[in-house]
């Protein structure tokens, strides 16, 4: 019983350790803006940008594979207020994104 609970322990253990160099390893540096960007935009989730979501269109812009704030149902003053925010707006790399509203 002993020699089973120590095994468990020392699996745990192991495993434990594992995860902790994992976690340093695979980190990824999350992005504010992704998450400021989907909360700028409608909502509707109903893929008029070419998105499956409205947070797929905000990882685009942050990650500038989009050129264009390409929200169909956006007023203009939406993408105007989305284009400004990143335009002004610093990620993690030290770079700010221009888009067209
Ligand atoms: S077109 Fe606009 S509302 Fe529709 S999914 Fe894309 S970002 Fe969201």
């Amino acid at each position: 019983m002993i020699k089973a609970t120590l095994m468990m322990l020392v699996v745990g253990g192991l495993l434990g350790l594992i995860l902790g160099i994992a976690e340093k390893v695979f980190f990824v540096e999350k992005d504010e803006r992704s998450e400021a960007v989907s909360a700028m935009l409608p909502g509707y989730n109903c893929g008029g940008c070419g998105f499956p979501g409205c947070s797929g269109l905000a990882g685009a812009l942050v990650s500038k594979d989009v050129k264009t704030v390409c929200c169909k149902p956006c007023k203009a003053e939406q993408r105007q207020a989305i284009a400004d925010y990143l335009a002004s707006t610093v990620g993690p790399d030290g770079t700010n994104v221009i888009v067209k509203a």
